[in-house]
């Protein structure tokens, strides 16, 4: 792992650095040869505006771990935004600047690179968000996380690969240590007791003796920070290979409680997010999560945590409709039940509810209609629609209505398979209509629990 040797000033205050350790043969290496070109383009028109561009974060991390990681971030002295716009006019990139931040985002096909200005943060009170003024790469250093976190490589031509690691964070790799730069940083910004205990759990760390035992002291600090900001690390937790480990280890801290009472991360848990990733369904699996992150909680406990973290409604709904579908499991525990009957006790759930009971439920009958819900069921339609009914001589309103929900309940069943199976009960119905109304016709009544003339369908097994 030691590529060279660093020299930092004895005083301690670690702001000069006399010989910096060089990383142009691994940056080389690392980088794809159109990221590496692109990169080095960059950096030679930031030199022409008399700026300077650093690689930063996450990625200098992971390129002295050897892990990959092209989620770039570039640090600039001077004025990102100007260089984006220069970098966006002459190349084929998409930008997106925010003024405002001094940030800006160049979007490529294959990947994107973020710039920011070097930043200087003061905290006006604990919590709150820091006023940010421009600054140099040092000033944009100390308002890092962790130490494994601030080291930034130069990438102008003249020390062009150079690491810049004014707070020993390669050491701190090196000894598998997360560590904070400076006593006040989890009051500062309690959001990083989270995003600690993410990389100590991502990377197999241990904190940094004192700064596990700030960590500690400043959990309460984390009710001073707004349900976004927790919201977001949340999500980045949610979204590791394996978050059960973070999320037990906040569960350990007594981190989770103190975002919601009744949250905990358990063994139950571990099981449940190592079955959800087996399903092999990246983009829901985030939400999958939540949803059974919650699993053990009131609907009440569950109501105040969304108010807290300001979850969107759309996983608001999935969250809570995962908690009534828990109460109603107990109605798809019976074997005998048919398609048609599954299909209407479920059709008004989230399917990401579904998902989440088909995993956590105890009883093996309920996970497996759930699942035949969710892969078939859901998707079943009739061939026959109101236009070809009409021609059939069905007229619209309720009698179509009526007879649309029996042939659809038919073909859940498997008891209707081809278009003339249809025309025959659509006719057949019309029939029973026209001669003895007001007929309760099949599948007009939703709590009916027997079908027209049913044996299950084989052609809905999972
Ligand atoms: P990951 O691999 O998880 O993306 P990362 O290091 O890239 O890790 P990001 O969350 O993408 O992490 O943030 C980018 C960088 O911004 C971090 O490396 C860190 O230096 C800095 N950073 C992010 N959030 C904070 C924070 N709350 N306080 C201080 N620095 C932060
Ligand atoms: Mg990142």
């Amino acid at each position: 792992m030691v590529v060279g040797i660093a020299f930092y000033d004895v005083k301690g205050s670690a702001d000069i650095i006399l010989l910096a350790m060089n990383l142009e043969r691994q940056i080389e290496q690392y980088l794809p040869q159109p990221v590496l070109e692109l990169v080095k383009d960059i950096s030679g028109q930031a030199t022409k505006l008399g700026q300077r561009v650093y690689l930063v974060g996450g990625v200098v991390r992971d390129l002295l771990l050897g892990y990959p990681n092209f989620d770039l971030d570039l640090v600039v002295e001077g004025d990102a935004v100007k260089l984006a716009q220069q970098v966006g006019e002459t190349g084929q990139a998409k930008l997106l600047a925010h003024h405002r931040f001094g940030t800006a985002k160049l979007g490529y096909e294959n990947f994107t690179l973020d710039l920011a200005t070097a930043r200087k943060e003061t905290y006006a009170r604990p919590g709150a968000l820091p006023e940010v003024t421009a600054g140099t790469l040092k000033d944009d250093l100390i308002r890092r996380d962790f130490s494994i976190n601030a080291m930034a490589i130069s990438l102008a031509a003249k020390g062009y690969g150079e690491l810049i690691d004014p707070y020993q964070g390669r050491n701190d790799l090196e000894h598998r240590l997360i560590r904070i730069l400076h006593p006040r940083s989890f009051s500062d910004d309690a959001t990083r007791i989270l995003r600690g205990v993410r990389y100590e759990q991502r990377l197999g760390f241990e904190f940094e003796a004192q700064t596990a035992q700030l960590l500690k002291q400043y959990i309460p600090m984390l009710d001073s920070i707004s349900g976004d900001r927790i919201r977001h690390e949340l999500e980045l937790i949610l979204k590791e290979e394996q978050p059960e480990l973070a999320i037990q280890r906040l569960s350990e801290l007594g981190v989770l409680a103190r975002i919601a009472p009744s949250l905990k991360g358990d063994g139950w848990i571990a099981d449940k997010f190592d079955k959800a990733r087996r399903l092999k369904k990246t983009n829901q699996l985030p939400s999958l999560h939540f949803c059974l992150l919650v699993y053990s909680l009131s609907e009440t406990a569950l109501e105040q945590l969304l108010s807290r973290l300001n979850i969107q409604a759309k996983l608001s709904r999935a969250m809570l409709d995962t908690l009534h579908l828990k109460t109603k499991l107990p109605l798809l525990d019976r074997p005998s039940l048919k398609p048609s009957e599954i299909y209407h006790l479920l059709r008004e759930y989230e399917p990401l509810a579904i998902q989440a009971n088909a995993i956590a439920s105890e009883s093996p009958t309920a996970r497996r209609f759930l699942r035949l819900f969710l892969t078939k069921l859901r998707y079943v339609r009739t061939v026959l629609d109101g236009e070809e009914l009409k021609r059939l001589g069905v007229s619209a309103g309720p009698e179509m209505g009526k007879i649309l929900q029996a042939l659809h309940k038919a073909r859940l069943n498997g008891e209707v398979r081809t278009r003339a199976d249809e025309e025959k009960l659509a006719l057949s119905l019309k029939a029973i209509n026209l001669h003895a109304d007001p007929v309760k016709l099949p599948g007009s009544d939703r709590r009916s629990t027997s079908g027209p003339c049913g044996t299950q369908s084989e052609g809905h097994s999972e």
